[in-house]
C-alpha cells in the first residue's frame, strides 16, 4: 500500500470513528450527498517532523480547521495520555478523547 493510500485509509477509519464530528466542538452537516462532513488535520506538521500516523491525526469542523492552521500558536497540544490529550484553545482547557 502506498504512503497516501495509507493515510487515506487511517482518515477514513478515524472519521467514522468519530462519528464524521469535529473533536473539539462537536459541529459536522449533512452534505447533499447524504455523508457526513469533517476534515483530518495533523498535530505536528509533517514539514516539522509529524508523521502520517494515527495518533498525529485530529477530525475538525472547517472552522476548527482554519483556526489550527490560523492561529497555531494560540493553541496547546499536550501529549497523548491514556486515550486523552489536553488542549488548550479560546483561553481554556479542553480535554478530548483520542
Ligand atoms: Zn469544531
Ligand atoms: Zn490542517
Amino acid at each position: 500500500m502506498t504512503r497516501i493510500k495509507r493515510y487515506q485509509k487511517i482518515v477514513k477509519e478515524l472519521k467514522k470513528k468519530y462519528n464524521y464530528e469535529c473533536q473539539i466542538c462537536g459541529f459536522s452537516f449533512i452534505m447533499d450527498n447524504g455523508e457526513k462532513y469533517c476534515e483530518a488535520h495533523h498535530l505536528k506538521h509533517l514539514s516539522k517532523g509529524g508523521n502520517q500516523d494515527a495518533e498525529n491525526v485530529i477530525i475538525l469542523c472547517s472552522n476548527h480547521h482554519r483556526q489550527f492552521h490560523y492561529s497555531e500558536n494560540k493553541i496547546n497540544i499536550g501529549d497523548l495520555i491514556e486515550g486523552k490529550r489536553k488542549i488548550y484553545i479560546d483561553g481554556k482547557y479542553l480535554i478530548v478523547r483520542f
